[in-house]
């Protein structure tokens, strides 16, 4: 944009940027449609976390408008003070109050003082003393009237001789018609004075001073004094000036009235003020219009003495005519530019103002004066300033004011000042030039533009660039940006620590140096560098990857092409992720899956898995191995193919609710299992749940409970078995003594042969053995669950027990017939009645179940092991193979089943058992359905 005419203002600000510090500068850009245009610019140097300079942020602003303002203002001051160093006269600027701030060059020359002597009143001290104070009291009389202020002065030159001036000054008014200075100038008037001073003591003495008359370079007219009205009074005298001035010949003009140079742009008024002064024989002065020979028209001030003879008697007057057109037309430019500056400065979209050298605010424009909320011009002068800026910016100020004069030149700052209509302090950029008169300072010439959106909008880039720094720099994430070329734009500490890299290798910004150092660090470096190179050369692909570093590190690193709006590639964003500590934990959840799968394959329950809506995702080997289904034939609610149908509906409206609601589900069911045979399950399952509670998963545990079920059904068998059996030999006993009751009625003939008392008792005896029985075996059972069953261990001949107890069973139970054998007559050492009972209990089973042979084969045996065997043999119904095992169970009945067909209680010969482990024996049975049974029990010998 620039190139390579770059404007030093724009190559000085650059600089200093690229030293890091932020730059203003006014920059005149290219020719746009014809126009010149102006842009102020900020540079910012974009620094990185290293402190390295980057870029450099530029925000431009047109002020192609105020800085044409500001030009013309500047060319306009110029132009007046040009003007007003070369006139003639000895000129001055006063402040309303009539406070001189500025005087021209002829002044200087003249006086040979300096500004600082002359300021505010110090002029007074060349004036003449003696008629000061008479000045002064006129001079008031126009400040405070606004009226123009003249008089004739005496000032001292530097040779110190007074001379004569006229001094005149005009009120310079702003656009309500208010004095807000004046503009003086005084004309030497010496010559004249001295000259009518002469003629006022002798008119003889007029001719004498001819000379010098003739000398200067003013008009002199005499005339004779009456007649002031038409046609006029004669010319009696004219000198070589005046005819100068006029273009008329001395012939031409002796005799005519002074009429004869006025015209029709004459100033009637002035004519008439005169003719008044000189009816009073009064001097006077006035500034008209008159005309040349030639019609050409000039301005001319004419001062008119009236000459009185000793006796009063006004006889001439003097008329002095000088020639000030230029002087009135130089005066007229000046105002003409002081109101196109205070046009130009009130009309400007900028402030301006002026200073004296002690920075009193000596003027202010209206953009200025409505910023900061004062009306009145006059009440934003002296130090005013100091209340509108910013307290802590006001030190910097008066240092930039002080350097730019010292430097003697122009300077800008950037300070605070208080906006009225909202009390904030907005930045302004204020630019200003020192004004000198010749070597010394006499204040500045400023302008002022409100910057303060520039500013935030630079604040809030830098506010988003701090922020994308912190952000960068909070990250957990390794950050790096490479450009296109494979330079590192930048990168992030965490990247630095992630990788372990060098500090020289990072700020070389070298990728491919970085890369290579990369390398060294990881497990499998050749495909790290493939995948890089693949990618850079693939700008459109995004990519995850995961980085093994040697020291199991673990990395997952994520790459972005940067793309542009318009799809062009710029830069690769890279970062990386630690995710070591993940990695450990996702393998250690694998882990643990894997361990609750094998665990749950060998666990012998059903367990299962579901996800939160309660779908199959995992059955166990147990569930496959019980229902012969595969996972697939199993899932999506293939199970409920496998519950009893009576169980599926409450199954189903339980599992659903659990689902639901995320409670706990429990039932009990049948489950088919592979032989095609229901068997009953208790099955929980409980929800697991994510850190926030929400279910994850089911885990489900299926038991078999079909034994504890047959426990219960046994259970309860037992409890009717009991009653039943208890109530048999009751009411048989209960039979029995009421017969004999009935029989035994006193008041009867009684035959008691008739009465069958002997077996009746007999049957009650019977009967209250098998009560006794009943009732023993039920001790014995509730004994031996509390562990409490104890033996009275002694040494006895076994075969006379086993002869004993055949006898005493044949006493009660005739039925049968018994054979005893006998191979065995040692000792042994026991619980002689809990043999007994155990024998007893074998018996009378081989008499109760074989009701259609009537043998029973008792015999004593040795047996190997140093064991003495005991067995009872019968040929009755015999026991089917499944339940010879289970006889010796609690409440297990082969037979009996059904209520009445065989009595008893399943508890025989689990009691039977009991004893003879407790004997260090063993029990067995030897049987075959409808072929009778062998009942055995082994003894140790002599313990
Ligand atoms: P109970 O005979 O009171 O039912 P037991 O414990 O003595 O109780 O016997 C259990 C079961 O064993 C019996 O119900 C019966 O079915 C079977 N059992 C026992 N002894 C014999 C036998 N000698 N012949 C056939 N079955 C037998």
């Amino acid at each position: 944009m620039w190139g390579k005419d770059m404007q030093p203002s724009v190559r000085s600000a650059m600089e200093k940027a690229l030293q890091g510090k932020t730059t203003h500068f006014d920059a005149l850009s290219a020719t746009v449609k014809g126009n010149l245009k102006w842009w102020d610019v900020l540079v910012t140097p974009v620094i990185d976390a290293n402190g390295k300079i980057t870029s450099l942020l530029a925000t431009s602003r047109d002020i192609t408008e105020s800085k044409n303002a500001q030009e013309a203002i500047h060319k306009n001051e110029e132009r007046f003070r040009t003007l007003a160093d070369n006139i003639s006269q000895l000129a001055w600027m006063a402040d309303d109050q009539g406070n001189r701030y500025w005087y021209n060059q002829r002044w200087y020359d003249y006086a040979g003082t300096t500004l600082e002597e002359m300021k505010g009143d110090g002029w007074k001290k060349i004036h003449y003393p003696e008629n000061l104070e008479l000045v002064l009291k006129k001079m008031k009389h126009s400040w405070n009237t606004g009226e123009i202020w003249e008089d004739t002065v005496m000032l001292k030159g530097k040779d110190g001789k007074y001379r004569w001036f006229l001094s005149r000054a005009i009120p310079i008014r702003d656009d309500a018609g208010k004095v807000i200075r004046w503009f003086g100038t005084n004309t030497e008037i010496t010559e004249q004075k001295e000259l009518i001073e002469t003629l006022n003591t002798t008119v003889d003495k007029l001719r004498l001073y001819e000379k010098v008359v003739i000398n200067t370079n003013d008009g002199v007219l005499i005339t004779e004094a009456d007649p002031i009205d038409l046609p006029g009074p004669r010319i009696l005298y004219i000198n070589n000036a005046s005819c100068r001035q006029t273009g008329y010949s001395e012939e031409e003009i002796l005799g005519q009235s002074p009429r004869m140079f006025q015209g029709p742009r004459t100033d009637r008024k002035e004519l008439d003020k005169m003719r008044n002064a000189l009816s009073n024989k009064v001097p006077v002065k006035v500034e008209v219009i008159n005309y040349k020979k030639n019609g050409d028209e000039f301005i001319v001030q004419i001062e008119i003495i009236p000459l009185i003879d000793e006796n009063g008697k006004l006889t001439h007057f003097v008329s002095v005519q000088k020639e000030v057109t230029e002087q009135v037309i130089a005066n007229k430019k000046i105002q003409e530019s002081e109101e196109r500056f205070r046009n130009l400065a009130n009309n400007a979209p900028l402030w301006v103002w002026m200073a004296d050298e002690n920075i009193n605010i000596v003027y202010s424009n209206d953009e200025l004066l409505k910023y900061i909320g004062i009306a009145d011009p006059r009440e934003f002068t002296g130090h005013t300033w100091e209340k509108v800026v910013y307290p802590e910016d006001i030190q910097l100020v008066y240092k930039t004011f002080g350097e730019a004069v010292s430097s003697q030149k122009a300077f800008s700052i950037e300070c605070r000042i208080k906006n009225s209509a909202n009390s904030l302090y907005e930045w302004h950029y204020i630019k200003a030039v020192p004004r000198f008169e010749g070597n010394m300072f006499n204040g500045f010439i400023g302008t002022g533009v409100n910057i303060q959106e520039q500013k935030s909008s630079l604040s809030l880039l830098e506010y988003r660039k701090a922020l994308l720094e912190a952000f960068n720099e909070s990250s957990n994430d390794g950050i790096l940006l490479v450009d296109t070329k494979g330079g590192i734009i930048s990168y992030n500490h965490r990247f630095v620590e992630i990788w372990n890299m060098p500090k020289d290798i990072v700020e070389a910004k070298d990728d491919r140096a970085a890369l290579d150092f990369a390398m060294k660090q990881l497990v499998n470096p050749g495909q790290f560098i493939d995948r890089i190179n693949w990618l850079y050369n693939h700008p459109r692909e995004k990519s995850i990857d995961e980085l093994h570093f040697k020291d199991g590190k673990v990395i997952e690193r994520h790459g972005y092409p940067v793309v542009a709006e318009d799809g062009s590639y710029y830069a690769w964003s890279w970062t990386f992720r630690d995710i070591t500590e993940i990695k450990k934990a996702v393998i250690a959840l694998q882990q643990s899956e894997q361990n609750f799968r094998q665990l749950s394959e060998l666990m012998p329950e059903k367990v299962s898995r579901t996800d939160a809506d309660g779908n199959a995702i995992y059955y166990n080997r147990s569930w496959l191995d019980y229902t012969g289904l595969s996972f697939d034939q199993l899932k999506d609610w293939g199970w409920s193919k496998v519950i009893h149908p009576d169980d599926i509906e409450e199954l189903t409206r339980l599992w659903t609710h659990s689902v639901a609601t995320g409670e706990d589900f429990e039932m009990e069911f049948r489950l088919l299992n592979k032989k095609g045979d229901y068997c009953w399950h208790l099955s929980r399952s409980a929800a697991l749940r994510d850190e926030n509670g929400k279910v994850k998963s089911w885990v489900g545990a299926t038991t078999e409970i079909q034994k504890i079920k047959e426990e219960e059904q046994r259970k309860g068998d037992f409890i009717k078995m009991v009653s039943h059996e208890l109530k048999t030999p009751v009411t048989s006993i209960k039979g029995y003594v009421q017969l004999l009751l009935s029989m035994l009625k006193p008041g009867k003939d009684l035959d008691y042969s008739a009465i069958p008392l002997h077996s009746s008792l007999e049957r009650i005896d019977k009967q209250i053995l098998r009560l006794t029985r009943l009732i023993t075996e039920m001790l014995d059972l509730s004994r031996i669950e509390e562990g409490k069953l104890e033996l009275k261990k002694e040494s006895f001949i076994l075969k006379d027990l086993v002869t004993e107890t055949v006898q005493d069973v044949l006493h009660t139970s005739t039925s049968h017939s018994i054979e005893l054998s006998i191979h065995f007559d040692g000792k042994v050492t026991a619980d002689r009645d809990r043999i007994q009972q155990v024998l007893i209990n074998f018996i009378n089973n081989a008499i109760k179940y074989s009701p259609n042979n009537k043998l029973v084969k008792v015999e004593i045996d040795m047996s190997q092991n140093n064991q003495v065997a005991v067995s009872v043999k019968d040929f009755g119904l015999g026991i089917d193979t499944q339940d010879q095992e289970k006889i010796f169970n609690r409440f297990y009945r082969a037979h009996g089943k059904d209520e009445g067909a065989f009595s008893g209680f399943g508890i025989g010969l689990f009691i039977a058992k009991e004893i003879i482990d407790r004997h260090q024996g063993s029990i067995s049975v030897k049987s075959e359905l409808g072929n009778g049974s062998v009942f055995t029990f082994l003894l140790p010998i002599g313990i």
